[in-house]
């Protein structure tokens, strides 16, 4: 679970990181006296779970407490819309904070890195743009450190990181400080990723957290009770804040073959075929085990809110499940919904002559293995193109 700049920056300042002070708001008439009482320059952010708010116009600077009530009258309710996400997410609350006068801008994060299996510091001097940008132009400048939250950090690791990053050499130490209360902050509330972008110098010499992106571990949400609530608007895509309502595991790819199995593991079976037979994933959906038609149906309906897809691919053993109650449920689905799109089945398992039955003379096309099912439905859905 995403949380946002004011949720993220509360929970660093509780480990001690540097963040400018600041107050959360939906109302510009709050937002100037937030202002007015902080006195002297300040920053209004608006607080939309979305990369690159600055280039969206989410982020702007200001001397005058007057201007600030302006500018949050006009941004509350407007769709802020970037690179990052060309959908957009609408603005309902800002922070108003302490502007920071910023020297240089660092990059600085705590994750998982699922590759080395690890979590890992990276830190980088390119702070300030995305970091997806720095690692295709200035991938030598990002140094990645394998750490363990549960033993803590070694301070000769964190020296050698800093002065590889090139890090200036009066903000080493305040450097390192920081990265340890992360490594901290992100051990004790099960956080996957904290990002500090930038993390800026100012020019009296303070390092302080002028952005800050917490998310979740969602396994371990039921220990951070205090985020109930903010979670369907955490996600991304408006899809998958919808499949968190509905309580399916739904991510979205951005190819344009939906992709519907039961258990996570058949799932990506059913992407890795539809990828080597030359189709583009929509999306990840997981029905789960013993799922009844209804819930099938709310799975299609889910995917089919994807108006890029162009087919769908069901891929179903059904050991728990009963894949007649699956092919119920997506008889149901498509004639309420009359979608006119492809759908090959791959099922099998538990009650699956009655399942077959039921599928048959109606559109849905079925095969007997994925990898046949991944090649019917890439050639159904990019037919005439
Ligand atoms: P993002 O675009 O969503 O990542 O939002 P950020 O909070 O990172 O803000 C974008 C950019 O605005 C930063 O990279 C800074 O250059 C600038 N910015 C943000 N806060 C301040 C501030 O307090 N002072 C100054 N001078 N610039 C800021
Ligand atoms: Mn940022």
């Amino acid at each position: 679970m995403k949380l946002h700049e004011y949720q993220s920056k509360d929970l660093l300042a509780r480990y001690g990181v540097p963040v400018p002070a600041g107050e959360v708001t939906s109302d510009f008439a709050e937002a100037r006296s937030i202002a007015q009482r902080i006195g002297g320059q300040v920053v209004v952010k608006a607080q939309v779970l979305m990369g690159g708010r600055g280039k969206a116009g989410g982020v702007k600077l200001f001397d005058n407490p007057t201007s600030v009530g302006d500018f949050v009258h006009d941004l509350i309710g407007k769709r802020l819309v970037s690179v990052q996400n060309p959908t957009g997410m609408i603005v309902d609350k800002v922070l108003v904070a302490q502007a920071i006068d910023i020297a240089k801008e660092f990059y600085l994060a705590v994750l998982l890195d699922r590759s080395l299996q690890k979590v890992i510091v990276m830190l980088s001097a390119e702070g300030g743009m995305e970091i997806e940008q720095v690692a295709e132009e200035k991938p030598d400048s990002i140094v990645r450190v394998p750490v363990d939250p549960a033993w803590g950090v070694f301070d000769f690791q964190l020296r050698k990181a800093v002065s590889d990053a090139r890090i200036p050499k009066e903000a080493h130490g305040q450097m390192i400080d920081m990265i340890k209360r992360l490594v901290k902050a992100y051990g004790e509330s099960d956080a996957d990723m904290i990002e500090i972008n930038p993390c800026a110098l100012t020019r009296d010499g303070k390092l302080v957290a002028a952005d800050a992106k917490v998310s979740i571990d969602d396994n371990a949400l039921f220990r951070h009770k205090q985020y109930a609530g903010t979670t369907s608007d955490s996600a991304e895509n408006p899809i998958e804040a919808e499949g968190i309502k509905r309580g399916i595991a739904y991510v979205h790819l951005g190819g344009d073959i939906g992709i519907i199995g039961n258990g996570a593991g058949l799932v990506m079976q059913s992407l890795d075929e539809v990828t080597a037979a030359g189709g583009r994933p929509a999306d990840f959906l997981d029905v789960g085990g013993g799922a009844q038609a209804e819930r099938v149906k709310s799975c299609v309906e889910l995917v089919l809110m994807d108006r890029n897809v162009k087919g769908i691919l069901l891929n179903i053993f059904g050991g728990i499940t009963r894949v007649d109650e699956v092919a119920k449920g997506v008889l149901q689905a498509f004639s309420e919904l009359n979608a006119d799109i492809p759908v090959v089945a791959r099922i099998e398992g538990t009650a699956v002559e009655e399942g077959r039955r039921l599928l048959q003379g109606t559109k849905i096309v079925p095969a007997a293995t994925v990898q046949e099912a991944a090649k019917k439905i890439v050639e159904l859905s990019y037919a005439g193109r």
